[in-house]
């Protein structure tokens, strides 16, 4: 049975989905699919509360959102319990891959959004009888896509930051986990927020593709390539900003003088936590020959080691998405068909139930394997030999995506030396993929895995439009290339161009 499906739907206005338990099948609950007259009618909404949103100081919003943040510390275990509802995950894998960010991006942007959006003075390097001030305006109305794989944080991080801004938001959650998308709008009532500033509308993709089409001023996507590139086209037809947070197929590159145990932990956990269904999980992993055998004995015992049942304490939780359990199983036996050697896993594991697989190490892959191709959202540790570092990073580069990679060195500057050579968004040395949770930098992809990005001081900016005002020092009575046009003019121009950007004085104006 698919985890949420459509079914009759008596008020009649649109589909209506009934959505269950990955874990085990139980009724989660019941939701609409917002029409597009809805979808509309609740971006109106939202463009009608927003400018008395903008009006409030970064402090007031920040005080909000610092009572969100109040309100999620204290009523933790509930969002953790819904979210687990919908993920059929551990807790303590909701608690840090979900609240704490959560928390922390409430935090973090409430104080700090007032001083990287301040307006500022800006010194022009030659229109020096000008002054200028940038000022970073709110956008308006900005639409929330999201997936099912971070269905809270996903959701969160993102209005917080448009809210931070002065813009008024509107979340569409992905329908496999349209409970925790609405906690986002449970969460922000409950802070007091007013009214129509925040708004979730459940629904499926046609509810999306209306969130687009419904007159935003920007669009925050994140999901799959494909969803990407629909939104893509529709905001360029429609000259909507967006930013597209799209998949990826990380990889890992183990160098010879790596810490084994640390590196074989990392791999394990990179790679499987959140049964695998993670943007930036570690898919394909790169280890020179001289310590192959040690990595791959040592990350075949870690994996034999994790438990799976679904109840009682356990690691690796189901898929969250009925789907994913047959592409993934389709993935790793095209490979075993194509050669690979599954050292541990490699098949479903029905005993914890229809949606669960085992955790799977996979050796002699080659890129000839969708499993070292395509994005794999599952458990699954493909491991390859190579000769040396600079044939890992002509692997690792061997992709159409480019969201992160990890290399794993005790020498960090040859960690660095490494990173400055991946075509990727993100490295990280020595740890899986943490760059989501460090606000102070820029997330994103590069080539498939995605267009701009969200977090750091760009990423807020992001959700602004960067405005710069010119006004004049001296109050000229006019400038020098105004009408009429006369030769003494051009004579004047030609004389200022040698005289600025002649070899002397130009570096006082660059
Ligand atoms: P998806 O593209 O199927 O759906 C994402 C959202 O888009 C859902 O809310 C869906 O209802 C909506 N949607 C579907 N069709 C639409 C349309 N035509 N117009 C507008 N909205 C539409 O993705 P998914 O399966 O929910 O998520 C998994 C994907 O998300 C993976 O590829 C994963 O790598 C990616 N992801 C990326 C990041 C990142 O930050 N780069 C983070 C998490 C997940």
């Amino acid at each position: 049975m698919a985890v949420v499906q459509p079914i009759e739907n008596p008020a009649g206005a649109g589909l209506r989905y009934q959505a269950t338990s990955p874990a085990d099948g139980h009724v989660v609950g019941e939701f609409d699919a917002a029409t597009p007259a809805q979808v509309q009618a609740a971006v109106a909404r939202a463009r009608e509360a927003q400018p008395g949103w903008a009006a409030k100081s970064y402090k007031e919003r920040g005080a909000y959102l610092q009572r969100a943040l109040d309100i999620l510390v204290a009523r933790q275990d509930e969002f953790v319990d819904q979210i687990g509802e919908e993920t059929g995950r551990h807790p303590l894998e909701t608690m840090f891959m979900e609240i704490w960010p959560a928390c922390d991006s409430l935090n973090f942007y409430s104080r700090r959004a007032g001083k990287i959006l301040r307006d500022r003075t800006v010194g022009l390097h030659v229109l020096k009888h000008k002054r200028a001030r940038l000022v970073y305006r709110p956008l308006g109305v900005v639409g929330v896509i999201t997936p099912w794989n971070g269905p809270f944080i996903l959701a969160l991080n993102p209005t917080v930051q448009a809210l931070m801004a002065g813009n008024a938001v509107v979340v569409k959650p992905s329908e496999v986990t349209s409970f925790c998308g609405l906690l986002v709008q449970t969460l922000m009532d409950a802070a007091g927020l007013p009214k129509h500033v925040c708004q979730v509308v459940t629904g499926d993709g046609a509810t999306g593709a209306a969130l687009v089409e419904a007159g935003v001023d920007k669009i925050h996507f994140t999901g799959s390539v494909a969803t990407g590139r629909k939104i893509g086209e529709a905001c360029g037809r429609n000259l909507v900003p967006c930013v597209l947070e799209l998949g990826g197929k990380d990889p890992m590159i183990v160098c010879a003088d790596a810490d084994m145990d640390r590196a074989t932990a990392g791999a394990v956990f990179g790679a499987i936590q959140n049964t695998g269904q993670f943007c930036s999980s570690t898919e394909r992993i790169y280890v020179v020959a001289s310590v192959y055998d040690e990595f791959v004995a040592r990350v075949v015992e870690r994996v034999e080691a994790l438990r799976q049942t679904s109840s009682g304490e356990t690691d690796v939780g189901p898929f969250i998405l009925d789907r994913q359990i047959d592409l993934v199983d389709a993935q790793v036996q095209d490979a075993l068909a194509k050669g690979a050697v599954a050292r541990v896993g490699g098949a479903r594991n029905t005993q914890a139930g229809p949606l669960y697989y085992e955790p799977t190490v996979l050796t002699e892959v080659t890129h000839d394997m969708d499993i070292m191709t395509e994005e794999t959202f599952g458990p699954i540790v493909p491991i390859v030999k190579v000769r040396d570092e600079t044939e890992a990073i002509a692997m690792a580069n061997d992709t159409k995506f480019g969201l992160g990679a990890t290399v794993w060195t005790k020498d960090v500057a040859r960690g660095e030396r490494i990173a400055r050579r991946l075509h990727t968004g993100a490295v990280v040395i020595n740890d899986a993929s943490i760059t989501y949770g460090a606000l102070e930098l820029p997330f994103g992809g590069r080539r498939h895995s995605g267009v701009g990005h969200v977090n750091g001081e760009s990423g807020l900016r992001g959700f602004c439009h960067a405005q710069p005002i010119i006004s004049d020092r001296f109050g000229l009575k006019e400038e020098m290339v105004w009408y009429p046009y006369t030769f003494k003019k051009l004579s004047d121009m030609k004389g200022a161009i040698r005289w600025v950007f002649g070899k002397f004085l130009r570096r006082f104006f660059g």
